[in-house]
């Protein structure tokens, strides 16, 4: 694990926190699959509602996450994600969208910012790139689902225009954490895929196919929108190496639960 995250446990419940959000009083974490009330197959610590859990332990699981981490249940907002590029700014009312009111309106979207407080925004993965971001002079975060197709599509890169554009944000102010997802390690694709991406993020290897690195893809867009190198922060977690640990899609296929990303200013 990286030395900039801590790891914060209750019970048998463990999270990832980045140490300079928490030292700023910034909310956040990034979930692990052990503990929770779900049971069978997704056993654990599961935030999705799509995967054939019982939606009262998800509800708990909910529950227990907002306990830990210390918000309002009642507030957070998540959205249905399609591994699209399509970011949300989120307000007041949209409060409670995705968890007290599962089918809400917020469809299509894979980004979520907000610069109000005691709103705490949730993207769920299981292998996939969680992003968090935060502004601290200007007070704004945001929560990004970054899949492969959203990493292509460079939905981290839009997060941070328009937080720059909506809310006025400067690059250099901006924090930014890349959570635990599948690693260059294990993201082995295919050459289609693999050309989604700049050469230089693609490994070759001997079976013809491609390593690709999700996490320099981010990192080096992050930077192209002038975040400082030392304000990015990678937790060097990798899902499917670690999959005991996380709710894994490559590992467990369809039988898998999803973790989440969380923060609230
Ligand atoms: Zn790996």
């Amino acid at each position: 694990m990286n030395s900039n995250f801590i790891e914060v446990n209750h019970d048998n419940r463990s999270y990832l926190c980045l140490k300079r959000l928490s030292e700023l009083g910034i909310k956040n974490g990034f979930t692990r699959r052990s503990g929770g009330v779900s049971h069978g197959k997704i056993e654990g610590l599961n935030f999705g509602f799509r995967v054939g859990d019982n939606p009262d332990a998800v509800r708990q699981n909910y529950e227990l996450l907002a306990n830990d981490i210390g918000f309002d249940v009642s507030r957070i907002v998540c959205a249905r994600q399609q591994h699209t590029d399509n970011i949300r700014i989120v307000t007041e009312a949209d409060c409670g969208k995705g968890v007290i009111v599962v089918d809400s309106d917020i469809c299509d979207t894979d980004g979520l910012i907000t610069n109000i407080s005691d709103i705490p925004l949730v993207v769920f993965t299981a292998d996939c790139v969680p992003l968090l971001f935060c502004d601290p002079v200007n007070r704004v975060v945001a929560a990004t689902h970054a899949g492969w197709r959203g990493t292509a599509q460079k939905i981290g890169k839009k997060t941070v225009q328009l937080m720059k554009s909506e809310f006025g944000c400067k690059p250099q102010n901006i924090i930014a954490a890349i959570g635990p997802s599948i690693g260059a390690c294990c993201f082995e694709v295919d050459r289609d895929t693999a050309e989604n991406f700049d050469k230089k993020y693609n490994i070759p290897k001997l079976n013809g196919k491609f390593h690709v690195d999700l996490w320099a893809v981010n990192k080096d867009d992050m930077i192209d929108e002038g975040i400082n190198p030392e304000n990015i922060y990678v937790s060097d977690e990798c899902t499917i190496c670690n999959s005991d640990k996380y709710y894994s899609y490559r590992t467990h296929k369809e039988h898998t639960g999803r973790q989440v990303a969380v923060i609230s200013l």
